[in-house]
């Protein structure tokens, strides 16, 4: 399946065949996860699972067919740092899955996150981002990207207006993540998307915390970010990313606004992204994204780690629900031990908090990271993560299997106690990734590991 191919499977499958019926795209999560996107079977081979097309290059047509796939004006794979069958697999059905219109894979969520932003930023813009972000993407914008030129102002989530308040006009993007730990306040999206389009600004959602469970694009997001390596690879087995793109930005009537789309690109025959894509019916962001930031910077997935992220994609569903389902029974039987001072949990939030809780989350779903914190404090904190039986201690979240950590002593240990404060990180507090368990047994592990805190 060539770019073009997917672009014209992705619009053909948004068009009802007959009056009323329903679209391709109206079809379910659980349902695309099996079947989005165009691949149904290998046609060599009639393979029903996606090939891993284990190769870095494709045999080109004559000569002149090969000046037009160089071009772009043609589709087709030419190597396997810009394109390959298992990535497109993969690309096209996270992008159905999404509700977007087209994605990019990549080989981590870093990369992830910064093609979102070189995408559309050069030396001398502005991105505004909200302050609570995942460590690797506040360095990556408070250090490499600032090596760069790149300016990121970072602003209080819990005060949408602060986004127009930072912007100027060489701002280029808001960035913001739906569910960041360790407070686990969902984002305003909504508010904060609006207030982009006003200025003609996209904001980026990191959902990588909340796929499925929380729908960046319903709410006016423009561009979805995920680490892979997370719930969507699901088994802790491969590092990936992507890009996914709403297809609900203007972009083409952005001109001075966003730049890199609009203004002749003298590696591209002089042409514009917005022309380029035109021309051959593509999505602009993201075959700028491909074209010229994995042709230069080539951070691509292997198909190997593609075609794992497919069967990740395939029950990521099923697993979310199951995540879901426990992380609430264990919120609640937290919330009521005797030595637990405080469960964070947004089905516990109030105010503010518990509203956007309420109006982001899909009905009855909270995610699944739980945070906790010991009356006993840090040395509590150590206790009970050296008494963990079932639990797995380490730093990483979205896995089937349940994992703890401690983050005073590990993630944020740099720190000082001021800044771990402010962080949202107390002495005592724990952090919970829920895994696929029985609920019984996660209990019965904390319970144990509790008392001996
Ligand atoms: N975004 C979030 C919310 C994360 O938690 C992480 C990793 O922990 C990343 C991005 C980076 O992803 P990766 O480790 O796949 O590069």
């Amino acid at each position: 399946m060539t770019i073009q191919q997917s672009a014209d499977t992705i619009v053909k499958s948004a068009e009802p065949k007959v009056p009323g019926a329903p679209t391709f795209k109206s079809r379910h999560p659980e349902t695309l996860a099996l079947h989005g996107g165009s691949f149904r079977f290998d046609p060599t081979t009639g393979a029903v699972a996606v090939p891993i097309y284990q190769t870095t290059s494709f045999q080109l047509p004559g000569t002149e067919g090969a000046d037009k796939l160089f071009a772009l004006e043609a589709a087709g794979h030419l190597y396997t740092r810009v394109s390959n069958p298992t990535q497109d697999a993969f690309e096209q059905r996270l992008a159905e899955i999404e509700g977007g219109v087209a994605a990019l894979a990549l080989a981590s969520g870093q990369a992830a996150s910064a093609f979102a932003i070189l995408n559309l930023a050069r030396a001398g813009d502005n991105i505004v981002s909200a302050v609570g972000i995942y460590g690797g993407t506040w360095a990556l914008f408070a250090a490499t990207l600032k090596g760069f030129g790149i300016e990121t102002r970072f602003v209080d989530a819990t005060d949408p207006e602060a986004f127009a308040r930072a912007t100027d006009d060489r701002t280029r993007a808001y960035y913001a993540e739906s569910l960041p730990n360790p407070k686990l306040e969902v984002f305003p999206i909504a508010e904060v998307a609006a207030i982009g389009r006003r200025f003609g600004v996209p904001l980026i959602v990191d959902n990588t915390a909340a796929p499925l469970i929380i729908r960046p694009f319903e709410h006016g997001a423009a561009v979805v970010v995920y680490s892979a390596t997370k719930y969507i690879g699901g088994h802790g087995t491969s590092i990936g990313g992507a890009i996914v793109d709403g297809g609900n930005f203007p972009w083409a009537d952005l001109g001075e606004r966003q730049p890199n789309l609009n203004e002749p690109d003298s590696s591209y025959q002089g042409k514009t992204w917005i022309e380029k894509a035109e021309a051959i019916g593509f999505f602009p962001y993201i075959l700028r994204a491909r074209a010229v930031l994995l042709r230069d910077i080539g951070a691509a997935i292997s198909p190997q780690n593609a075609f794992q992220l497919i069967q990740g994609l395939e029950t990521l569903p099923l697993r979310l629900r199951q995540h879901n389902e426990n992380a609430i029974k264990v919120a609640e039987f937290l919330k009521i031990h005797p030595k637990v001072e405080n469960v964070i949990f947004p089905k516990f939030q109030s105010g503010a908090a518990g509203d956007r809780a309420a109006t982001y989350f899909k009905p009855g779903t909270y995610g699944a990271l739980v945070g906790f914190e010991l009356k006993g404090g840090r040395e509590a904190g150590r206790r009970f993560i050296d008494g963990l039986e079932l639990f797995y201690h380490l730093a990483n979240i979205g896995d089937a299997r349940s994992l703890a950590i401690h983050p005073s002593t590990t993630t944020h240990s740099q720190l000082s106690p001021d800044d771990q404060l402010a962080t949202g990180v107390t002495p005592g507090y724990v952090r919970l990734s829920i895994g696929i368990e029985h609920p019984d047994d996660l209990i019965a592990d904390l319970a144990q590991a509790i008392d001996a805190a």
